[in-house]
């Protein structure tokens, strides 16, 4: 099967130029001149379209097994597909979470039967309960391994407890001490894999949840109790660990301008640090909470313009790697709820792109920046590159076709999870994924998934095209 892209406009990180690409057997076969890429079973036309290598979201949570009444991964795949993305990473907090290489190995094969995009998984760290599994998950083709650090995990459903007092002590595996965490960053060290933590130093937000004094009432409430020191003081621990052992060391979902101010810090001073961040903490500050109300509750909190600012920064001048959605769904009725009372995380898998491109065509960000943080740059990271975030020949044959002049207007009702409460609800933009195309075969048209799902595992760093 050979199909030709005829006519778009390609664009990468290092450029954007006029060129046909053409995909043989799922791979890029070629970059030609426009109109002669040669003959092809299939043309499709991408005049006055931007070509960029297939978006990759690296932070999904499928819920699924054990969570499925929120989410579940054939459901958060063709949300995936249907936003334009083409790779997704598996967080490895359902139920059971990947904590061993037979979980790890029996999810790979169950989300293949329904992924309708490709994925990676990643490992969850128990702290010392799983560390000797920490180097066998990576060796295995874990993407990484996910700290929730400062999170109690519920000892028999594994599952993150939020409110410790919420369980009988017994019940609980406690939170790894920092102790504990430094082991962990040497053995991912060790091992040669990548360590991401969930950032916010728990006893900075008991301090400040104890000095409150009472239930979230107002949204400055969830700003008091989860202040941005809490998100600086355990970059910088997690910075100085990384220094320590030499560990790769990720900050995902960044969501405070100290964060990314100590972030870039520490790059500078030669740590292997890098960072993620979210269209939430890009796009909304505490100002929208009036509009969308408590469902925009995520942890970190959305903050203030100021942060926004920050992390905008970050993302242009390099601090900032990747964005992901940290699409964490929950129940509609779930997230109904009061403040205090509702669940933290949103949907976003879908509308990740649209509003990226958004912001892209506002002049927020260039086609190339947006090319890296939504794609090479993630693979990179991920090490998924160049089979994946490359329009390369030998690469896979993964392209988001987008539309810079489609406009849209993002409506729950027409979302593809389980579950449709967007806080974008409502938003209007311009730039849209127009097609989707996983390994040669288009998978999303106009915004809706075609074809029979088709998504494989990958892995990291068998990445070489050539051994494909
Ligand atoms: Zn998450």
């Amino acid at each position: 099967m050979r199909t030709r892209i005829s006519n778009g406009t390609i664009v990468t990180p290092a450029g954007r130029f006029q060129a046909d690409v053409v995909c043989q057997d799922g791979l890029i076969a070629a970059l030609a001149e426009p109109g002669r890429g040669g003959p092809a079973d299939e043309v499709i036309d991408a005049s006055g379209k931007l070509v960029f290598p297939g978006f990759i979201d690296p932070h999904v949570h499928s819920r699924d097994p054990g969570l499925t009444e929120k989410e579940d991964f054939a459901h958060s795949t063709r949300a995936a597909a249907a936003g334009g993305i083409t790779t997704i990473c598996e967080m490895p907090n359902a139920v059971p979470p990947v904590t061993d290489v037979h979980v790890l190995r029996d999810r790979a094969a169950q989300h293949s039967e329904v992924a309708s995009v490709d994925f990676g998984l990643w490992a969850l760290s128990l702290g010392p309960e799983n560390l000797d599994q920490v180097p066998r998950l990576i060796e295995a083709g874990a993407v990484g391994v996910k700290l929730f650090w400062g999170y109690a995990l519920h000892r028999t459903t594994r599952q993150l407890v939020y409110n410790l007092a919420d369980e009988p002590p017994e019940r609980l595996i406690l939170p790894p001490t920092n102790g504990e965490v430094f082991q962990l960053f040497a053995a991912v060290a060790r091992a040669g894999g990548l360590l991401a933590a969930h950032c916010e130093d728990r006893g900075v937000i008991e301090a400040c949840q104890r000095s409150l004094g009472h239930d979230l009432e107002r949204y400055d409430d969830l700003l008091a109790a989860r202040p941005d020191v809490a998100e600086a003081a355990a970059i910088a621990t997690g910075a100085e660990f990384a220094r320590a052992t030499g560990c790769r060391f990720h900050v995902v979902h960044i969501s405070s301008a100290r964060g990314v101010e100590i972030v870039r810090r520490s790059q500078r001073a030669g740590i292997s640090i890098s960072a993620e961040t979210c269209p939430q903490y890009l796009t909304l500050t505490d100002e929208d909470y009036d509009r969308i109300g408590p469902m925009m509750k995520v942890y970190p909190p959305v903050r203030r313009a100021a942060d926004r600012e920050g992390i905008w920064q970050g993302l242009l001048d390099g601090t900032i790697t990747s964005v992901g959605s940290d699409h964490a769904p929950h129940t509609v009725e779930e997230k109904r709820r009061s403040l205090a009372a509702q669940p933290a995380g949103c949907i976003g898998v879908e509308t990740l792109a649209p509003v990226m491109l958004d912001a892209m065509l506002r002049g927020r960000i260039s086609a190339e920046r947006l090319a890296w943080v939504c794609s090479e740059g993630t693979a990179r990271l991920y090490r998924l590159y160049p089979r994946k975030g490359a329009i390369l020949p030998g690469s896979d044959a993964d392209l988001t076709i987008v539309d810079p002049a489609a406009e849209w207007q993002i409506d729950n009702a027409r979302l593809h999870s389980k579950h449709n409460l967007s806080p974008w609800h409502g938003r209007r933009g311009r730039g849209r994924p127009v097609l989707g195309v996983l390994r040669g075969r288009v998978i999303m048209r106009d915004g809706e998934p075609v074809g029979e799902p088709s998504g494989r595992p990958v892995r990291p760093a068998e990445a070489r095209p050539a051994d494909a």
